[in-house]
């Protein structure tokens, strides 16, 4: 890749100080949540001015129209006008929902995103998706809308608990597997802590910036971000209507194998390939123990809103390092592909 030595993380405090003194808003408000208020907010309360701080609790349950009245409420409590400055500092429900908030406050304040995990920053903070959940619909309401900034640093990761690491690994995995090979090779046989996150979250944002700046509205190339994600969401929202939750890497992580496997029964992918991620995703993920009804999964296949006519599309590698979209996938391949992930032993 051209750019592979280019970092796109920043020092923190020197950003925002700079961000701010040029914006020169009316007023600054940071939205964060009990977590990060602990374990990253220290570190830029002092560069920030005067500010207002609305917190939230943490975890996916509150990002819905009732998280968004708080933030709602905090702004015009506030009284903050349209010069006003929103700071989101968090993970991506924090960014999705601040974002979002911000976005329609007023018709739209400007926002600082500050991704405080790595899932955050390799995904979710980049290609302006902001969104709520609503009712039992993940992302149901929301807009496209970019952030004023967004400032990436690293050193935030230090205190993300290991689950969490490996949960945004995922999407640093996807992005290899959908185009970057060599990166995939440099990774093989590496374990989490031996990672040089600033090299990889500056591969991730760079490769999601130039695909979500080529197609911001997902009308084609933008899909190839789908990989592992029609198989994974199923899972994830099985695993979380059973009660037992996990985090969204690791349902794409597994999402990735199944897709890998329709790959190779496509002729996409050979069965060294197959083999090799498979190796890979299991030494760092394991092996999901769930017992997932696959006729429920498929239903909730169909429903995915990238389909089109019933008929389930999905985004899959074509060969480490390349993705094609919109292919049409049977209900007997996905099938075969749970079998694989699920029954082998
Ligand atoms: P994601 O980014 O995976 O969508 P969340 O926004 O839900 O996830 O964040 C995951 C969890 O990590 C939340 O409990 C959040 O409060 C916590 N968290 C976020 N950033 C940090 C950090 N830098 N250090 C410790 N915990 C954090
Ligand atoms: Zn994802």
């Amino acid at each position: 890749m051209e750019l592979k030595d280019q970092s796109v993380t920043v020092q923190i405090t020197k950003a925002l100080k700079e961000r701010i003194s040029k914006l020169s808003p009316s007023s600054t408000t940071v939205i964060l949540d009990s977590n990060t208020k602990r374990y990253c907010y220290p570190t830029i309360q002092h560069v920030i001015g005067d500010h207002n701080l609305i917190e939230l609790s943490p975890g996916e349950a509150v990002k819905n129209l009732e998280g968004a009245t708080i933030i709602w409420g905090g702004l015009t409590k506030y009284q903050v006008d349209r010069k006003g400055l929103v700071i989101v500092l968090g993970g991506g429900v924090l960014g999705d929902m601040g974002g979002f908030c911000a976005a329609t406050y007023k018709r739209g304040i400007p926002f600082i995103l500050i991704p405080t995990t790595l899932l955050a920053q390799v995904d979710a903070s980049t290609g302006g998706k902001l969104a709520i959940d609503f009712e039992h619909f993940k992302n149901h309401i929301g807009i496209f809308q970019e952030p004023y900034e967004t400032l990436i640093d690293t050193q935030f990761l230090s205190t993300l608990p290991e689950r969490e690491v490996r949960s945004g690994y995922a999407e640093v995995i996807k992005h290899c597997l959908i185009s970057d090979k060599n990166l995939w090779i440099e990774l093989q046989g590496k374990v989490l802590n031996q990672l040089n996150w600033d090299q990889l979250v500056s591969h991730s944002v760079r490769f999601k910036k130039r695909i979500t700046t080529e197609d911001p509205r997902e009308s084609g190339l933008r899909k190839i971000l789908n990989f592992g994600h029609t198989i994974g969401h199923a899972i994830e929202s099985s695993a979380l209507s059973q009660g037992n939750p996990i985090l969204h890497g690791e349902a794409i992580a597994a999402g990735m194998i199944c897709e890998s496997f329709i790959a190779k029964q496509k002729g996409l992918i050979n069965e060294s390939e197959l083999k090799e991620i498979t190796t890979y995703l299991h030494s760092i993920f394991g092996h999901l123990q769930l017992q997932l009804d696959t006729t429920n999964l498929i239903e909730l296949m169909i429903q995915d809103k990238k389909n089109q006519n019933q008929k389930i599309l999905m985004s899959l590698i074509n060969g480490i390092g390349h993705c094609v979209w919109d292919v049409e996938t049977s209900t007997e391949e996905i099938q075969k592909a749970m079998d694989y992930y699920f029954n082998r032993v």
